[in-house]
């Protein structure tokens, strides 16, 4: 028999690569622009043509490239900016994968002129299907210019999925307003089909605004400081008065990059309760400085997505800095009688040493019930929520106190206590007998013949992602129904989708009462989620859904049950009972796959005594 693998060309490769960086005319300003600000422009001009279907220039004053490295740029994984591993935990540059000019390149008609300040002529290379069509000296002023023109011209479906030009245009600035807002002292400006969009000059980031937003934003901003260990806020926060119906302006960037968050979306609006009228959106454009070290942004290849070390105490920070601002400029109520009472502590964070938020874990309560009350002792926090939701767990953020593990560990579940049908098992603690959790992250146990280090999460992802799955295609979940029903607003777009995915959300618990242009009722929910959280994972579901690559998922189900277990998993972070760790290790070996997280990530780690035994040698 001959051989049947072989190694695809490098041209296929870098084409199926375009698929994850570049999707729409959008993807490929936002990569040149970022391309731009990393080589140090001051100057950036960008040039559009139908909305970049045929196309896209962006011209930057920054420090230029050799002659090697403008024909190197265009080889995946080239780049200048990482050299090894570790330096993707302390990044300053906005790339570093090296597959945008690749991929790009893939794709498109692309001309590169580019200059260095010493050398005397600047390199013009033309490249198509990855292949260097012509490379020569030419003149030209110091910096890049990178034209990509007709945009998947070999990718006919590719092209045949874009939008109107309308739309896409509506995407270019969308990307072009992120980039601007983030660097207001860099100038800017956009044209598109021969008339100016945008011409921003250097500025402070309230200028910046105004010269995007318009003269009347200025009176609507109010400023957010905030300067703490974890995290540094700066930035500002529309007046509640002018809060949109329509989620419109809404911006955080962290470390100068924009990133799309619920959970830190949900703890702004969280800071406006009471303050906005029915169900109007506040607009923001916050800035939040972290340790490069304390954030992940290779989880998602348009890096928008971003994983924080310690959520739980960005969005309590996040949350009061703004309280304090909107009270400061007077924007609060003065006399408020139902005032949450989070308010009332003195304000002192800037004084004090801030110390993550621990989420305390009360050992009579036994998440795996399925009544609503958790026993003897129940906090009243939890009383909000369904008690047999393993997000009571991570909602805990107001929880005061923490128990030293070590009492935490001698609690012995009977048995009988435990209906642990969350995962439709019993809760026997047979796997490996004992379990202890390590950095709030890891759960450990035994083998037989050595040890097991299993990733919280991911296990946790792993176990909701195949309920949910099953769910869907199989039986149908058990709803919750709400008291109350919810009422969540959401954009044309939005509930564009949202009506595709509605019969599948149904199988999965979700009871939809009414479906409106605007926004959805809902009158019951899925067994494991509580009512706050809904919101949350709906909208971070209809972004996955919307950030989907066509044909790159499995299908619409599966980014469904993705989107879901991600949000509803319990996180790294949160304490886990002795009980807790011992389901999620039960449940984890009754999968049909526990060794990869649906996004095909190391679930555990073993570590047997043979191994053991030689590092001791
Ligand atoms: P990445 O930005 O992840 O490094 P890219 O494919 O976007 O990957 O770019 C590859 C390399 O090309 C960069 O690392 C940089 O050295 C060089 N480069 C790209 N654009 C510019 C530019 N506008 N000015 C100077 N150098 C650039
Ligand atoms: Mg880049």
């Amino acid at each position: 028999m001959t051989d049947v693998i072989h190694l695809l060309p490098d041209h296929v490769a870098n084409q199926i690569a375009a698929g994850e960086v570049v999707q729409r005319p959008a993807s490929v300003i936002k990569e040149l622009l970022e391309n731009a600000i990393d080589a140090g422009g001051t100057n950036i001009k960008i040039l559009v043509k139908e909305a970049g279907k045929t196309l896209i220039q962006v011209t930057d004053n920054g420090k230029g490239m050799s002659v090697t490295d403008a024909r190197l740029c265009f080889e995946r994984h080239a780049t200048s900016k990482i050299n090894s591993a570790e330096d993707l935990f302390s990044l300053k540059t906005k790339g570093f994968r090296g597959e945008a000019l690749a991929s790009i390149a893939a794709i498109a008609h692309v001309e590169l002129k580019s200059r260095r300040q010493d050398d005397e002529v600047g390199t013009c290379i033309k490249i198509e299907s990855s292949e260097v069509t012509s490379q020569e000296a030419c003149v030209t002023p110091v910096g890049t210019t990178i034209c990509v023109k007709n945009l998947f011209y070999n990718i006919p479906a590719r092209r045949n999925f874009l939008k109107s030009d309308t739309v896409e245009l509506r995407h270019v600035i969308d990307e072009f307003q992120r980039v601007a807002l983030a660097h207001p002292a860099i100038q800017f400006s956009l044209f598109h089909n021969g008339s100016e969009l945008f011409q921003l000059p250097e500025a402070n980031y309230r200028q910046r605004i105004v010269n995007i937003f318009g003269g009347k934003t200025n009176e609507k901003l109010v400023p957010v400081e905030e300067d703490t260990a974890i995290v540094k806020i700066h930035g500002f926060v529309g007046k509640p008065e002018f809060a949109k119906k329509g989620r419109g302006e809404q911006f955080f960037f962290v470390n100068d990059r924009f990133i799309k968050s619920p959970y830190l979306n949900h703890a702004v609006t969280a800071a406006f309760e009471g303050l906005l009228k029915d169900k109007a959106y506040p607009s923001y454009f916050l800035f939040l400085d972290v340790d490069p070290k304390s954030i992940d942004i290779n989880i998602h290849p348009t890096k928008t997505e971003i994983k924080f070390d310690d959520e739980h105490a960005l969005y309590t920070i996040l949350r009061s800095s703004i309280k304090h601002s909107l009270g400061q400029f007077n924007v609060a109520p003065v006399l408020d009688f139902d005032r949450d009472s989070s308010l009332d502590t003195p304000y002192d964070f800037s004084q004090k040493e801030i110390t993550p938020p621990k989420v305390e874990v009360d050992p009579n309560f036994n998440p795996f019930k399925t009544e609503r009350s958790g026993g003897g002792y129940t906090p009243n926090y939890r009383t909000e929520k369904s008690a047999g939701s393993w997000q009571s767990l991570y909602n805990g953020l107001r929880s005061e106190g923490t128990e030293s593990f070590s009492t935490r560990t001698q609690v012995e579940f009977e048995s009988d206590q435990v209906t642990g049908n969350l995962f439709g098992l019993k809760d026997e603690g047979e796997a490996g007998g004992t379990t202890f959790q390590l950095n709030k992250k890891y759960i450990v146990t035994t083998l037989k013949s050595g040890i097991l280090v299993i990733d919280q999460q991911r296990a946790h992802t792993r176990i909701l992602y195949e309920e949910l799955l099953k769910n869907i295609t199989v039986t149908s979940a058990v709803s919750q129904q709400l008291l109350f029903p919810l009422t969540i607003q959401f954009s044309t777009n939005e509930m564009e989708l949202l009506k595709e995915i509605k019969d599948s959300l149904e199988q999965t618990g979700f009871i939809f009462s009414e479906v409106k242009k605007d926004g959805v009722e809902i009158s019951g929910i899925p067994t494991l989620i509580s009512e706050s959280e809904v919101e949350i994972l709906l909208e971070q579901l209809l972004l996955d859904l919307e950030n989907e690559v066509p044909g790159a998922a499995f299908s619409q189900v599966d980014t469904l049950a993705k989107s879901l277990s991600r949000g509803m998993a319990v996180k790294s972070g949160t304490a886990l009972n002795i009980a807790e760790q011992q389901n999620i290790v039960n449940s984890l070996f009754a999968c049909k796959e526990s060794s990869l997280s649906p996004f095909n990530k190391p679930v555990f780690i073993t570590l047997t005594v043979d191994e053991l035994d030689k590092k001791f040698m």
